[in-house]
């Protein structure tokens, strides 16, 4: 039997959490067992099969592991005696453990349709053989359809059409693609960017039936229209991988995720941590449960769980949700609260936009228009959220927000800004449009129009 101080079951939060343990308690042994030989970066994997061309370059190097002395055991955790306090492996390997940490993620949720097992109808699952094999298929197809219209559908739909004649379709059930997610203009403007790529979108569609004998041939929506496929790709979200956790008998809560407290403890036992898309998430706005999975919000509580083993260090102040993605060279991004999410949370809010060119004069290389939206809550001040479209600079930009938002500063506080300025790196300062959409939103949020 093996004995180690921190055991982590897992990859990317497994990764971040056995570093934060590093920095936190040099002295621990810690290992991490994980199923698969290579890990990939998992926001990457749409890039594979456009941008950076194949798996091979878009893995998390096992260096990181090792310059931070965390030992790795490729194999998959079958069972926990967590009296004993010990993990059994599948080779029948044993670790005896003082803390361990699940970090076991997500498994795509796969359609309950017809024909959904059918040859060349591949949700994505983040394995990086598996996706290897797709790259190769992909090389052959003609008619690629794409079930879901989130950011991860739109991201394969963009990347697969780049340096490929292929027809792609994306269907989407609501009314428009990223709906869930960001509000109707930038929705729209995402669609055209879509739509300029080359991307056929369906919304308002459900596919009820996935065609063909042996492999796919097509999909049938539910208006009775039929599109022609020779791939599917399944992109309607994840679900929580948690079947180790239960079997172990640690508590789940919300929609089967770990029920872990702001510590990032399991309920079920003060020496188990989870952490991750396994582990149950409370809205930062709300505190009510939330189903985001993003790495940030992984990795934020991965460093929480790091720091927390052997001491209270960090309390998980709950999900922001900050995320972006780039579509056709447009970059759109969220923190926090839409203004549709506040609506539905019954807020009152003050909406406050603007939008300028990146750089200074405008005439400078590669400047792009950055549109800004706001949220604030009507009677505080306090910014909710914001909503950004624009040039790369859009994906620091966003971050900022999360950190005001964090930090529930106020419109009033947002004017007082000082914000670094560059001609060639950022808007001017007089049309700087994160800090002028808070500006127009001061009058409002006085009851003045
Ligand atoms: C295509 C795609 C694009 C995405 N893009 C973004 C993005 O741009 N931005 C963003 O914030 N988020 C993005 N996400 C979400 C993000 O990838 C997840 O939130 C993140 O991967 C969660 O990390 P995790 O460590 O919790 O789980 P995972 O990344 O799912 O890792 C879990 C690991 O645990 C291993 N494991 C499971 N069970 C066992 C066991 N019993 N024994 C050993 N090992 C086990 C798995 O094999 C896996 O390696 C994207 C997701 C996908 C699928």
């Amino acid at each position: 039997m093996l004995k180690t101080d921190v055991l982590i079951l897992g990859g990317l939060s497994g990764i971040t959490a056995g570093i934060s343990c590093r920095r936190h308690y040099p002295d621990k042994k810690v290992v991490l067992v994980r199923k698969e030989g290579t890990v990939l970066i998992p926001c990457g994997i749409p890039y594979i099969y456009g941008t950076v061309g194949g798996p091979e370059h878009d893995v998390i190097p096992d260096g990181l592991l090792k310059n931070n002395q965390i030992e790795l055991i490729k194999d998959e955790a079958v069972s926990v005696d967590r009296e004993k306090k010990v993990v059994a492996l599948k080779d029948g390997e044993t670790i005896a453990y003082d803390k361990l940490v699940f970090a076991t993620g997500s498994l795509p949720i796969i359609l309950p349709i017809p024909g959904v097992d059918k040859k060349n109808v591949f949700p994505i699952v983040k394995d990086y053989n598996y996706l290897g094999e797709v790259y190769k298929k992909m090389e052959s197809v003609k008619d690629l359809v794409i079930i879901g219209g989130g950011f991860i559908g739109v991201e394969f739909a963009d990347e697969c059409r780049k340096g490929r004649d292929i027809n792609v379709t994306v269907v989407e059930a609501l009314q428009q693609c990223l709906q869930l997610a960001m509000d109707d203009e930038f929705c729209t403007e995402a669609q055209e960017k879509l739509a300029e790529a080359g991307v056929n979108i369906e919304v308002n569609s459900k596919v009820v039936e996935i065609m063909g004998d042996e492999a796919v041939t097509g999909v049938k929506l539910d208006n009775g229209n039929e599109i022609k496929a020779d791939m599917v790709i399944l992109g309607i979200g994840a679900k929580p991988n948690t079947v180790l956790a239960e079997k172990s008998g640690i508590e789940l809560g919300f929609k089967n995720t770990i029920r872990v407290d702001s510590l990032m403890r399991t309920y079920t036992d003060p020496d188990i941590f989870a952490v991750g898309d396994c582990a149950e998430k409370h809205s930062f706005f709300t505190g009510r449960p939330v189903n985001t999975m993003l790495a940030s919000i992984a990795t934020s509580e991965a460093r929480i769980a790091g720091a927390n083993l052997y001491s209270p260090v960090h309390h998980n102040c709950g999900a922001i949700s900050v995320f972006s993605t780039k579509i056709n060279g447009r970059a759109f991004a969220v923190a926090g609260l839409t203004e549709r999410m506040a609506k539905e949370y019954g807020m009152k809010v003050i909406i406050g936009t603007d939008q300028s060119l990146d750089t200074h004069p405008g005439g400078m290389p590669d400047s792009t228009l950055t549109k800004v939206k706001l949220v604030f809550a009507k009677e505080t001040g306090v910014l909710l959220g914001g909503s950004l479209s624009g040039g790369k600079s859009v994906g620091e930009l966003v971050n900022v927000v999360s950190a005001c938002i964090l930090h529930r500063m106020t419109a009033d506080e947002i004017v007082m800004f000082q914000m670094g300025t560059h001609p060639a790196l950022t808007p001017s300062p007089i049309a700087y449009p994160f800090v002028n959409a808070a500006c127009k939103a001061i009058l409002p949020l006085r009851g003045c129009d």
